[in-house]
């Protein structure tokens, strides 16, 4: 099925889905703060950024939704109408 929008309105709709700080990741770091868990903000870890790294030990956090985990069967899951391939195999590598 092809998109509904134009190219650049697609472009414009992506560009405002956020990327950090979203409600998920917020929830998270105030329950690692009300278990008392010290997390530090790390940019110089390789590979993926994590959401948070608890600062007492080698422990790294990620929030990832239904969509990078490819659940089967979920609606949160569905891949795009446009670059089916594209985001497919994106997910299979995470
Ligand atoms: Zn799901």
């Amino acid at each position: 099925m092809a998109d509904v929008y134009s190219k650049t309105k697609r472009l414009e709709i992506m560009s405002k889905i956020k990327g950090k700080h979203t409600s998920p990741e917020i929830r998270l770091a105030l329950l690692l703060k009300e278990l008392g868990l010290v997390t530090q903000h790390r940019k110089d870890l390789l590979g993926r950024r994590p959401d948070a790294v608890l600062s007492r030990g080698k422990i790294v956090l990620f929030v990832n939704g239904c969509f990078w985990h490819g659940h089967k069967n979920c609606s949160r899951a569905s891949l795009p109408s446009t670059n089916g391939i594209f985001w497919q195999t994106k997910i299979e590598k995470i």
